[in-house]
């Protein structure tokens, strides 16, 4: 059998190798079913009560207040691009902001421009988004129904560090590729969500945590499946949920809560791991040049370039060769990009430190 590789990819991404095992050996007949979980009604005890037990999990991981629902929804991010403001601002008279960080924020608001009236508040494009806004550049609305984020941009490589501070005006947060890396405080977010295929599972099931007077704005024109308040009363089984990507989650969820013990401790795994590559690239004599200004690089996306594409493309040859796989960049910006995501392994990572001081060595 051909072994595992470090794999790099931004999204779908590395999972725990634990969970995979766990779900071949349990793939072909669920214990206590005798069926498998592809096999099985989404009406039935056990696929519910693996429902309820990721429900459970992302409560407990996530520190989910009471008056959040947890939904599991299909269409991934980019759905939620559009059912956000189709559900809180579409025919009202509110308008939200929209800060503008990177390629997902800006997708988000010109799909959310599809929905309602936005204003943008912080656009970094200028700059080639390289950090986030500091609270007193975002020009906010007090009025406004959302102030929308975006994290951790994958593509940039760009996290906040500190939530800004907005006031009476809640968060909505695309968490897509940072979830579950850091502990977080969700009584600021009307939203908090993610896409599970970069850092919760495997791709076809977005979660969504939302508090009950977000699930209550939804008008009543909209169709079922696009309304959070049906979606909610029916706990995200209006229809075939995508009971798969259900079932990894839990077990990703398991794995966070058992094997790691908790986000305070994967945030800590995460900072060492990003450390690792931070600092080779800050001690090459700027051979490697980072993307992302120091106080905004993410912990998750490590997205650099090398004095030239020539060399950047000799460095992902040279590395596949060896096992680490996946380094390009965004087929947008070029360059390398590490993903180095809660599955990633420290060694891994090592082995990439180790490679790029090699390389820089060799090359520069
Ligand atoms: C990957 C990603 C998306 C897109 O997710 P899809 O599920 O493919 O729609 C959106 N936002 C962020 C931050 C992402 O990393």
């Amino acid at each position: 059998m051909q072994e595992r590789l470090y794999n790099f990819s931004a999204g779908p991404a590395v999972m725990p190798l634990s969970v995979l095992k766990k779900a071949q050996e349990e793939l072909v007949c669920l214990p206590g079913v005798g069926a498998s979980i592809l096999e099985i009604s989404h009406r039935s005890k056990p696929f519910e009560a693996i429902l309820l037990a990721a429900q459970d999990n992302i409560r407990k991981l996530l520190n989910v207040p009471e008056n959040y629902k947890i939904l599991f929804l299909q269409g991934g991010a980019l759905t939620q691009f559009a059912m956000i403001p189709m559900n809180i601002i579409h025919n009202t008279d509110s308008t939200a902001d929209y800060i503008v960080s990177g390629t997902w924020s800006k997708k988000a608001a010109s799909e959310a421009k599809t929905q309602g009236k936005i204003n943008i508040v912080w656009d970094g494009k200028e700059e080639g988004f390289r950090r986030k806004p500091v609270d007193s550049e975002l020009n906010l609305n007090p009025n406004a129904a959302y102030c929308y984020i975006t994290s951790n941009e994958t593509i940039e490589g760009v996290q906040w560090q500190k939530m800004p501070e907005t006031g009476n005006i809640p968060l909505v947060c695309d968490a897509s590729s940072d979830v579950f890396s850091h502990p977080v405080d969700i009584s600021k977010y009307g939203i908090y969500y993610a896409c599970a295929q970069k850092n919760a599972g495997p791709a076809g099931v977005t979660l969504l945590v939302i508090r009950d007077d977000f699930v209550d704005k939804s008008g009543d024109d909209l169709a079922s499946m696009f309304s959070y308040k049906k979606l909610a009363a029916a706990n995200s089984m209006l229809n075939t949920p995508p009971c798969f990507a259900i079932y990894m989650l839990k077990l990703v969820t398991d794995w966070l809560l058992t094997d790691i013990g908790g986000l305070d401790k994967m945030f800590k795994i995460n900072q060492n791991k990003a450390a690792l590559l931070y600092d080779a690239i800050d001690q090459s004599n700027g051979f490697y040049r980072g993307h992302a200004n120091k106080e905004y690089r993410s912990i998750m996306n490590v997205p650099f370039r090398l004095p030239s594409e020539e060399l950047d493309k000799q460095f992902q040859n040279e590395a596949k060769e060896i096992g680490l796989i996946t380094l390009g960049g965004h087929r947008s910006v070029g360059g390398i990009r590490a993903s180095i995501y809660n599955a990633m392994p420290e060694a891994g990572v090592i082995k990439l430190r180790d490679f790029m001081l090699d390389f820089a060595k060799k090359n520069g």
